[in-house]
């Protein structure tokens, strides 16, 4: 059975790296665990930067790089773990889509997604979408999708 509710948006700009990064740590200290998040943009837009600033934000210590293909990376926080799965140029996601099913269904995980359009399918329905676009060198701006249950981890 599918969800009855209108998804949410809010819209904010960044006029650099640290106000990305700023932006990012906010949503990220407000993550209990059990979200997922899809990041949209095109390549250099910032997904894995606001990553980046969404695991600090959650308290990890670990380093944020982009996943290497068909693997995801897991950054620990304290006793949740944020998942990190970039679809980049992947034509078939294979068994990391039972993966990022499978963590997706964990209470104690933060499922974040680059390029998730060939695992979209295994999103759940209820998940927070960023859309970063570039509006020049250092600016961008931001729009996020959300449906009321995660209305927390909007900061306005
Ligand atoms: P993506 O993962 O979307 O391909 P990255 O986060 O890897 O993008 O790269 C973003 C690039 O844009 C980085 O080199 C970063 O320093 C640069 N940049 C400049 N201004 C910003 C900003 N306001 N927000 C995010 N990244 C920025
Ligand atoms: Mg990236």
């Amino acid at each position: 059975m599918g969800y009855m509710s209108t998804d949410l948006t809010w819209q904010t700009v960044s006029t650099d790296l640290s106000g990305t990064m700023r932006l990012a740590e906010q949503v990220g200290r407000r993550l209990k665990g059990g979200e997922v998040i899809e990041l949209v943009s095109d390549l250099g837009g910032g997904k894995t930067t606001f990553v980046r600033g969404l695991a600090k934000g959650m308290g990890s210590y670990d380093k944020v790089a982009s996943p290497s293909f068909t693997i995801s990376r897991e950054y620990k926080a304290g006793n949740k773990t944020m998942y990190h799965f970039d679809f980049y140029r992947l034509q078939d996601p294979g068994l990391v889509a039972n993966e990022l099913a499978e963590v997706a269904a964990d209470p104690q995980a933060v499922v974040v997604v680059e390029w998730a359009d060939i695992v979209e399918s295994v999103l759940p329905a209820q998940h927070l979408t960023v859309r970063i676009k570039s509006t020049g060198e250092d600016s961008r701006e931001f729009s996020f999708t959300y449906p009321p249950v995660l209305s927390y981890l909007i900061a306005e």
